[in-house]
C-alpha cells in the first residue's frame, strides 16, 4: 500500500477489517494515543474509483478471520448440522429454523473495548458500508461477504427519541426512550434484516447460484422493504398479495420499486403457501421471515440502543412482536454484547402482543405449557395479526432467557395509545402503540419502576398507518370511545365565528 493510499483510508487503525489478533495491543495503543494527535489530512479517493470500489481496495474480505454459518436454531451440543451462508437452505434437517452462528471464539480474540471503539468510531460517516448502522457491525453480521456486493441503503442509527413529556405526564418516568426503528429508508424496522438477506443474494448471484429473483408474500413492509433493496441492486423481486384485500398504502410502495406484483384470488396464508411451492420449483430465493438472514441485522437495533446509552444498559426492552422473530433478534443482540464482554448483563425483555393476536401471551400466561396457535383476528396493528407465527420457539427462548415478560393490547388501548403518544409530539405507528400499552400495564402493575431506564421500540413509520388514525380522530371506529380524538372544527369563515372558536379554546388551555 502506497503512502497516499494510507492516507487516503478510512481511520486505518479502527477498521481493521481483518485485524490480527496478536496485534490487538498494538492496534489498542494506537486507538489511545491517536486521541491525542490530530487527524492526518485525508484526500478524496481517486475520480474513476467509487465508494464501493474504495472499500474493497482497503479492506478486501478475503482475509477476515472472522466467519458464521447456519446451525440448528437452538441445537443441541453434540449436533455437527451445519451449512455455509452461500448455500440456499432455510430450514434443518428435521425442518426446524435455522440460525447463524457466529465464531465466537475469533471474535473473542479482541476485547469488549476494542469493539466499543471499533463500531463507534464508524457512526455518522459515509465509508462504505459502514455508514449503514447494520453494517457498522459488519463482523457481527456477515464477516464475509466482500464489502462491494453489500446492497445498503444506510439503514439504522436510528433516532432515540426522549420521551419526556409522554413518560412524565402519563407514567412518571424520567428515563423513557422510544427507539425509532420505523424512521428508516421504507419506514420500517423491516430494512435492517433486508439489507442482509439482499446483500448475500446478490453475492450468491455473482457466484453464479441459480437465483434470478427473490419472492415474498406479504401484504405490507417486508414486500417494501425487499423491493426497495432490490431495486438498488437491480435484482428483480416478485411480491405475492391477496387481491382486494390490500390498501393502496401497502400496493404503493412494491409498485413504485419495480417489483412483479402477484395479484392471487386467495387469502394471505394461501399467498404463504403458494410463495413457499414456487420457490421449492423455480430459481426464486424465499425472502419470508422464516429466513434467519434477516435477524442478523435486526439485531443490531439492540447494539445500537447500547452504544446510544454510551454502553449503559437499559432495565427494559419493549418489541411489538406478530411473527415474532424480532424480538429474538433483540435478545440475540444484547447476548452478544454480553457475551463479547461490552457489557456486563443484558435488559428484560418484554414482547407486546395485540389482543386480537396473542398467541404468544396465552402461551406465556400457560406458563409456557402447551402452544397453541390462535385465529388471528383484524387489529389496527396490522403487521402483527399472526395467529401462527413462525418464529415461536425463538421468542420463547429469548423471553426465557432474558427474564422476559409477554403482555397484550385491546383494539382500543393500541389506538389510545398510540393517540396519547401523537399528543406528545411522536407520530407512532399502531405497533408501537401495542407496546406503549404493555409499559402502561407493566407500569400500572409496579413490574416496571418509575426510575427505571425503559426503551418501546417503534417498528414502523406513523405515516404509513394514517387511516388508522383519521378513523379514530373522526371517532369512526365502531364500538370504540376515541377518548383522545381531536377533530377539526367546522367554523364559518367570518372574523366572528373565528373569534368565537379561538377564545373557548384559548380560555380551556390556561
Ligand atoms: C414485521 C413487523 C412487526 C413484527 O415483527 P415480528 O418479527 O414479525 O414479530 C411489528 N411491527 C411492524 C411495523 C412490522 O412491520
Amino acid at each position: 500500500m502506497t503512502t497516499s493510499s494510507l492516507l487516503r483510508s478510512p481511520p486505518f487503525f479502527l477498521t481493521p477489517h481483518h485485524p490480527n489478533p496478536k496485534t490487538t495491543t498494538t492496534i489498542k495503543a494506537t486507538i489511545s494515543s491517536n486521541n491525542n494527535t490530530p487527524p492526518a489530512i485525508k484526500h478524496r479517493r481517486p475520480a474513476d474509483e467509487n465508494i464501493r470500489q474504495e472499500a474493497h481496495r482497503l479492506t478486501p474480505s478475503i482475509h477476515t478471520p472472522f466467519s458464521a454459518k447456519y446451525v440448528p436454531f437452538n441445537a443441541d451440543p453434540s449436533s455437527t448440522e451445519s451449512y455455509s451462508l452461500d448455500e440456499i437452505v432455510y430450514r434443518s434437517r428435521s425442518g426446524g429454523l435455522l440460525d447463524v452462528q457466529h465464531d465466537l471464539n475469533a471474535l473473542k480474540q479482541f476485547d469488549g473495548s476494542y469493539w466499543k471503539s471499533l463500531f463507534d468510531s464508524r457512526v455518522g460517516k459515509t465509508t462504505w458500508p459502514y455508514g449503514s448502522g447494520v453494517w457498522s457491525k459488519k463482523e457481527w453480521v456477515l464477516p464475509e461477504i466482500d464489502s462491494d456486493d453489500i446492497v445498503s441503503a444506510f439503514e439504522g442509527n436510528s433516532n432515540m427519541f426522549w420521551a419526556e413529556r409522554f413518560g412524565k405526564q402519563y407514567l412518571g418516568m424520567n428515563d423513557l426512550w422510544v427507539k425509532h426503528c420505523g424512521i428508516s429508508h421504507t419506514g420500517s424496522f423491516k430494512d435492517l434484516g433486508m439489507t442482509v438477506l439482499v446483500s448475500q443474494v446478490n453475492r450468491l448471484r455473482k457466484m453464479n447460484r441459480p437465483v434470478i429473483g427473490v419472492g415474498c408474500a406479504s401484504t405490507g413492509d417486508t414486500s417494501a422493504a425487499l423491493s426497495a433493496y432490490c431495486a438498488a441492486a437491480g435484482i428483480p423481486s416478485i411480491v405475492f398479495l391477496p387481491a382486494n384485500k390490500i390498501s393502496m398504502a401497502q400496493l404503493v410502495q412494491p409498485i413504485a420499486n419495480g417489483a412483479f406484483v402477484l395479484s392471487l384470488d386467495t387469502d394471505f396464508d394461501g399467498c404463504m403457501q403458494l410463495v413457499r411451492e414456487v420457490t421449492a420449483e423455480l430459481p426464486i430465493y424465499l425472502a419470508n421471515s422464516l429466513n434467519s438472514l434477516r435477524l442478523e441485522g435486526q439485531k443490531t437495533a439492540a447494539i445500537e440502543i447500547l452504544q446510544q446509552f454510551d454502553w449503559e444498559v437499559p432495565d427494559w426492552v419493549i418489541v411489538p412482536g406478530g411473527n415474532l422473530g424480532n424480538i429474538y433478534a433483540f435478545y440475540k443482540g444484547f447476548h452478544m454484547c454480553k457475551e463479547l464482554g461490552l457489557v456486563d448483563r443484558i435488559p428484560r425483555l418484554v414482547c407486546a402482543q395485540a389482543a386480537n393476536a396473542n398467541p404468544l401471551y396465552l402461551h406465556f400466561k400457560s406458563g409456557w405449557k402447551d402452544f397453541s396457535p390462535v385465529k388471528a383476528k383484524t387489529t389496527f396493528a396490522s403487521a402483527i395479526q399472526i395467529g401462527d407465527p413462525v418464529s415461536i420457539d425463538r421468542a420463547v427462548y429469548a423471553l426465557k432467557n432474558s427474564n422476559g415478560i409477554v403482555e397484550e393490547a385491546s383494539e382500543e388501548e393500541l389506538m389510545d395509545a398510540m393517540a396519547q403518544a401523537d399528543a406528545t409530539g411522536m407520530f407512532i405507528c399502531p405497533h408501537t402503540g401495542v407496546a406503549l400499552t404493555a409499559l402502561f400495564k407493566l407500569r400500572n402493575s409496579g413490574v416496571i419502576k418509575a426510575s427505571d431506564r425503559t426503551v418501546v421500540v417503534s417498528t414502523a413509520h406513523g405515516l404509513k398507518f394514517t387511516q388508522s388514525k383519521i378513523d379514530y380522530h373522526s371517532k369512526a371506529i365502531p364500538e370504540m370511545g376515541c377518548g383522545l380524538a381531536n377533530p377539526p372544527v367546522n367554523v364559518k369563515a367570518d372574523f366572528g365565528s373565528v373569534m368565537d372558536v379561538l377564545k373557548k379554546y384559548l380560555a380551556s388551555q390556561q
